[in-house]
């Protein structure tokens, strides 16, 4: 690796300057030389400066009188001894704050969380990098946070998963034959629990769209063959097709709860996906029945695309960290809402 210097000129941001130093420390990238120049900040900037220098070895600080950014990022310059550099202004940050919004929603409500990635999202992000945001976003909470991936059909990835530090694996051959689906569920459940990290399968074909898993018709899951499955393979938590859909529901979705009721006696946590868009009543009464996972992704993603639909359109001039955090607490709401239900706290919207 070639050391990267970032220079942070700083001046008059104390309300984001931990974001944006936390979005700095956190990359997966860690051979940095961070570099902040205080420009004479009158507020408690100098003060945070100090206080990260001292917990990050690779941050120097040096406090001057106030010139302005380009005296700041000159001064800075001096002091660069990485091959390449990279300046970053203090107001801002990279996208961590999303999960530590649904951390807060379940604080507020008292519930312990799952926080799940689908493999696209490991794939854009970096398995590392995305440790590092939920792992940020979850040191100091009040609740337990758990990191999940879910739907993968890519065995390297999901190891590359439960090596980097994610607490449970979903690995999806569902759209394999039986034994197959047995053979490579098991062969990754001994992988997982070598490395102490739980998986869940699935058996049954779950219909609709999920990233690029497209299935356009359910296949349900039955009793016998469930628990077959569920023990041949090893797996800690099974998701079996109860008629549920991912995506959005056209019509009210026709549910298999006597599936539900007879695998929730049984020890093998009971997984709900294609959660986004059922109503309350349902969530209770599978959750009363034997539900102990309740998937929800599209209610998530949408409370986060229509309110950024809504301020675009809104005409109004929006500075990005404003704009991002309306987003955020539309999402926070979201998740809140579905918690409460989720625990019980109220049984209908
Ligand atoms: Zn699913």
């Amino acid at each position: 690796m070639s050391k990267v210097s970032v220079i942070i000129p700083v001046y008059k941001v104390e309300k984001y300057l931990r974001k944006c130093l936390d979005s700095v420390i956190y990359q997966t990238y860690r051979d940095l030389e961070i570099i902040i120049i205080d420009d004479g900040s009158p507020d408690g900037c100098g003060a945070i400066c100090d206080e990260y220098a001292r917990k990050d070895d690779r941050i120097s600080v040096i406090h001057k009188k106030n010139e302005g950014l380009c005296a700041a990022r000159n001064d800075g310059l001096k002091l660069v001894s990485g091959k390449w550099v990279l300046f970053v202004d203090s107001d801002d940050w990279c996208e961590l704050d999303l999960v530590q919004k649904a951390v807060k929603a379940a604080e507020e409500i008292g519930v312990n969380l799952i926080i799940q990635t689908s493999a696209g999202t490991v794939e854009h992000f970096g398995a590392q990098k995305l440790y590092d945001i939920v792992d940020a976003a979850r040191k100091g909470a009040k609740i337990e946070v758990a990191l999940h991936l879910d739907h993968c059909r890519n065995k390297e990835l999901g190891k590359l998963c439960a090596d980097t530090g994610w607490d449970s694996i979903m690995m999806d051959f569902s759209h394999l034959p039986f034994e197959e689906n047995i053979a490579n569920t098991r062969e990754m459940a001994e992988y997982a629990h070598s490395r102490n990290v739980a998986i869940e399968g699935e058996i049954g074909v779950i219909s609709g769209v999920e990233e690029d898993i497209v299935s356009d018709e359910a296949v349900g899951a039955d009793f016998e063959e469930t628990m077959e499955f569920v023990e041949r393979s090893q797996i800690d938590a099974v998701a079996p097709a109860i008629g549920t859909a991912h995506g959005i529901y056209h019509g009210v979705p026709k549910i298999n709860f006597e599936l539900v009721e007879k695998l929730g006696k049984e020890k093998t946590p009971v997984v709900i996906h294609g959660g986004s868009g059922l109503s309350a009543e349902t969530f209770t009464r599978l959750i009363e029945l034997g539900g102990r996972k309740v998937n929800i992704s599209t209610l998530v993603k949408n409370a986060y695309l229509d309110k950024t639909k809504e301020l675009v359109l809104s005409g109004e001039k929006f500075a990005p960290i404003p704009f991002d955090t309306e987003v955020e607490n539309a999402v926070k709401e979201e998740v809140k809402k579905q918690l409460e239900v989720f625990s019980g706290k109220i049984t209908s919207f």
